[in-house]
């Protein structure tokens, strides 16, 4: 048959085998909601029937400035479902960068957090697009505000038809959009369809790749504003998984393990730092999370101090690769049986991989003259992908099928393995050699008295770069000097990758999704004196 992929289809079959089952959000203020599938799909009807009420045009992108709980939920379905498309923006760029992109996408109706409404107030006047705006709230908690004819979610919902008829929507029709956060230039809108999200869901939830299953209990820490929490709220719904959703608090270790151990969380998801938040809090605590078995790190490369950290905790953190432009998820490494098998240290290097393409995802590497690589697991190029969930192009600008050029820098094993090894901005180039900094940084980090670590290329009068590096130690009193790391550090590296400085700050800087911003440290060092 010729049957349309899309959003509504997973709404219609999670309200048929997962009705009874539970999404759960957690609020600033500690107290916890929780309702059914079968609940959440009464308010999508009639959340729709606001967006139709609201005359919000059938194919206008409806922006969100949300955390991840049970109203940004129904906004994941309504929007898109409807035919409209469902922008999720990320609230903790620069108000410049969110204003930018509000314009871009020329959203007709925001829908805000209360937290977010002064920075949406100090942007309205820019704001010419916007026929709209609800705050994500109920009557009683509506703040004073300078938004003209704010309205209200709950108020609006309270008075809506819970009886919707869906749309048969064209699967290549836009479903999703969400901006990169543009390390250079102006943010890029990444556009996703109802096929792709499918598609990229049932590749996702195959039993070698994240492979969901309905007696799983979900966790994204990950935000829907960052490529819809890696497809969290759709993939937990196309199983029937429960889904615990952990809203402003998720910078908040305690508050995570918490609601970890009430509510029996099985699978979980983040970038490596709030991991390493995570995994300090247990030991500070002497707490365990025993349901929580495995986890993905993804976003930026993970050292593997924190993947045996994690393991220690009972958790299988597990490696997810992907981009914005790939919706996101392009490769995974689930632990197999046969890694026990391994040597201590071949597993080790095992864990770190970034393991397989989903089915979906081909991937090519190529050298500096364009010509392949050998996939010996030795051998690095610049990597290349295609396939259904593959961007074509940006918002707003010329698309083109074949393959996308990722910007990673990757080598690929015999048995499929693929092994991020850098970004190309982040190499370093010291006497016409590469460096690859994410290399130095995991064995920096296998360094007891080290919390983080970065290193960069600085500018320099002999070698053109060096790798410099930039540490926060977990007792500022017992710093190990450079002298004591670079001996830490030999023989685990080649010789000319040794770091020639060491910096020392007490917090590294971080992008708005969370992941050390190396762009901010190459600039707060770029006249660097070396000594
Ligand atoms: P942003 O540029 O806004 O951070 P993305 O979240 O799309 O946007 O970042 C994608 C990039 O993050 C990838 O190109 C890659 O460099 C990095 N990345 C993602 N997952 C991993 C991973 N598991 N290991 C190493 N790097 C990763």
């Amino acid at each position: 048959m010729n049957f349309n992929l899309g959003i509504a289809a997973i709404m219609r079959y999670a309200d048929q085998v997962a009705a009874d089952t539970e999404i759960v959000s957690l609020f600033a203020d500690e107290r916890v909601h929780r309702y059914t599938y079968r609940q959440a799909f009464v308010r999508v009807r009639q959340l729709a029937n606001v967006l139709d009420e609201l005359n919000v045009p059938g194919d206008a992108r409806v922006g969100t400035l949300a955390w991840n709980d049970h109203r940004h939920f129904e906004l994941h379905y309504a929007v898109p479902a409807s035919g409209r498309v469902c922008h999720t923006i990320n609230p903790k760029l620069f108000a410049e960068q969110v204003s930018y992109i509000i314009r871009h996408a020329q959203d007709d109706v925001l829908f805000i957090d209360p937290q977010f409404l002064p920075l949406v107030e100090s942007l309205q006047a820019e704001l010419t697009s916007v026929r709209h705006f609800v705050a994500l709230c109920a009557h009683d908690e509506l703040p004073p505000s300078g938004l003209p004819n704010l309205l209200c979610y709950e108020d609006l919902l309270a008075t809506a038809a819970d009886s919707y008829t869906w749309p048969e929507l064209d699967e290549q029709r836009a479903c999703g959009l969400c901006y990169t956060s543009g390390t250079t230039g102006n943010p890029k809108g990444v556009l996703t369809s109802h096929r792709s999200t499918v598609l990229h869901g049932m590749a996702q939830n195959m039993a070698d790749q994240v492979g969901l299953r309905a007696i799983d209990v979900v966790m994204p820490l990950v935000p829907m504003f960052h490529v819809n929490a890696w497809g969290m709220p759709y993939n937990a719904a196309m199983v029937g998984a429960k889904l615990v959703l952990p809203g402003p608090r998720v910078g908040d270790a305690g508050a995570m393990v918490k609601l970890i151990r009430d509510e029996a969380v099985t699978f979980s998801l983040g970038v490596p730092t709030l991991w390493a938040n995570i995994s300090q809090y247990l030991n500070a605590s002497d707490q365990q999370i025993p349901s929580l078995k495995r986890a993905v790190t993804g976003g930026a490369a993970c050292p593997l101090s924190l993947i045996q950290a994690m393991g220690q905790h009972g958790v299988a953190l597990e490696n997810g690769w992907g981009m914005t432009e790939m919706n996101p998820m392009g490769s995974y490494n689930r632990y197999q049986p046969w890694y026990d098998t391994m040597d201590e240290e071949d597993r080790d290097r095992q864990v770190l991989k970034s393991g397989r393409a989903l089915f979906g995802v081909e991937m090519r590497l190529l050298d500096e003259a364009g010509e392949p690589v050998a996939h010996d697991g030795i051998a690095s190029g610049a990597l290349q992908v295609r396939g259904p969930w593959v961007s074509s192009g940006y918002y707003g600008q010329d698309t083109r099928d074949g393959w996308f050029d990722t910007g990673d820098v990757a080598t690929l094993d015999s048995h499929g393995y693929m092994q991020i090894t850098d970004r190309i901005k982040d190499l370093i180039k010291s006497g016409g050699e590469w460096i690859c900094s994410v290399e130095i940084e995991n064995a920096v980090m296998a360094h007891p008295g080290i919390a983080q670590a970065a290193v960069i290329g600085v500018e320099h009068p002999r070698w053109s770069e060096r790798p410099l590096l930039v540490i926060v130690c977990r007792d500022p009193e017992h710093a190990p000097d450079h002298r004591e790391l670079i001996a830490f550090l030999e023989g685990k590296i080649p010789k000319w990758w040794l770091p020639d400085a060491c910096e020392y700050l007490r917090e590294l800087p971080h992008t708005a999704t969370g992941k050390v911003s190396k762009k901010s440290l190459r600039e707060q060092f770029a006249n660097y004196a070396w000594p």
